[in-house]
């Protein structure tokens, strides 16, 4: 997929400045999070340029408005659209 053109929100850009002489031992975890925050960060600027078009829910029966779940961070395109409480009941069943 083509790369967009992407503006970073300003929790991106803090972090990110933030991270240079972060602490070592906690330096991991917060590029996973800052990892997982540009995936998230990339669909919302995608949606709101219009690039993608925000879904409904996949679950049978449920008709509300989606937000983008990623299996896979590293492909932050690929999205599965779950509303607010599924996507919820989702991640607690997955990291239950
Ligand atoms: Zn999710
Ligand atoms: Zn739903």
């Amino acid at each position: 997929m083509v790369e967009l053109d992407i503006r970073y929100c300003d929790k991106c850009i803090v972090k990110k400045s933030y991270n240079n002489d972060y602490i070592k031992q906690q330096r991991k975890k917060s590029e996973w999070e800052l990892f997982k925050h540009k995936a998230r960060c990339k669909v919302q600027y995608a949606i709101r340029s219009g690039k993608i078009k925000r879904e409904k829910c996949k679950i049978r029966d449920c008709d509300v408005l989606a937000e983008a779940h990623h299996e896979d961070y590293s492909q932050p395109y690929n999205v599965v659209w779950l509303c607010k409480q599924h996507h919820t009941e989702y991640h607690s069943k997955v990291l239950a």
